[in-house]
């Protein structure tokens, strides 16, 4: 991962009269993979991170996706997650200042637990960061930081190579600890139509690749990260 600059808010930005839009490249109602409990997943659109390898090269670009507004993802969060809120993306820690705003119109309605990935580290994002990005970790209960590293791959709990840790930001998910740290498996979800979709940190390097190969579909074209790492 490069790390050498934590940056500007990228992404849709300061919205209509809907308020501010979030760069959102997918969406995942009740995903037990990434993070405790039953949670709802936004992964964000954009990430200047472009690291080889990385798991989801169509959702580098900071201009694509769909934009949404905060207030109305919010709405639907706090009626649809069953234990918390997940952060991923592309990155994160890009539109920090909108994810925090969305954080805070899903905890007017719930108190649900929130956890990010990012491909910083903490340590960087707490002495390099903006305002946006600190108060973004403020209100976390969980992070996943660093980025994915192929040659240290590993079947870790929500993580997918060894250099990458987890965060307790809160005690909300303290009791975890004890519990071994092992991989939480991938979902697969199919349909509504003849569709099918995995969430998760997969067991194996490649795994997309071969996934997509095994049904006969064609990754859609992308430009080549440049650098290692995941967030
Ligand atoms: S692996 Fe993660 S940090 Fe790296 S480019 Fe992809 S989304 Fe960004």
């Amino acid at each position: 991962m490069t790390g050498t600059g934590a940056g500007a808010e990228t992404g849709a930005g300061a919205g209509t009269g809907a308020g501010p839009l979030l760069r959102v490249a997918d969406l995942h109602p009740a995903c037990r993979t990434l993070g405790p409990g039953s949670r709802f997943v936004v992964w964000v659109q954009g990430c200047p991170l472009n690291c080889r390898g990385c798991v989801s090269p169509q959702w580098i670009p900071a201009n694509g996706g769909t934009p949404m507004a905060v207030s109305a993802l919010a709405e639907r969060i706090a009626a649809e997650a069953a234990d918390g809120l997940t952060l991923s993306g592309g990155e994160p820690f890009a539109q920090a200042g909108r994810l925090a705003s969305l954080v805070d119109a899903v905890r007017a309605r719930r108190d649900l637990s929130v956890m990010s990935y990012t491909g910083w580290t903490l340590e960087h994002l707490r002495a390099h960061g903006t305002p946006a990005q600190r108060g973004l970790l403020d209100r976390l209960d969980l992070l996943v930081d660093g980025p994915y590293v192929r040659g240290r791959h590993g079947d870790l709990r929500w993580r997918g190579s060894a250099n990458q840790r987890v965060h307790h930001l809160t005690e909300r998910h303290r009791g975890l600890d004890a519990e071994p740290d092992t991989g939480a498996g991938l979902q697969i979800d199919l349909g509504p139509g003849p569709t099918v979709r995995w969430a998760g940190v997969p067991r194996t390097p490649d795994f997309r690749v071969a996934f997509e190969a095994a049904l006969g579909l064609t990754p859609p074209a992308v430009d080549g990260p440049s650098t290692e790492g995941d967030g």
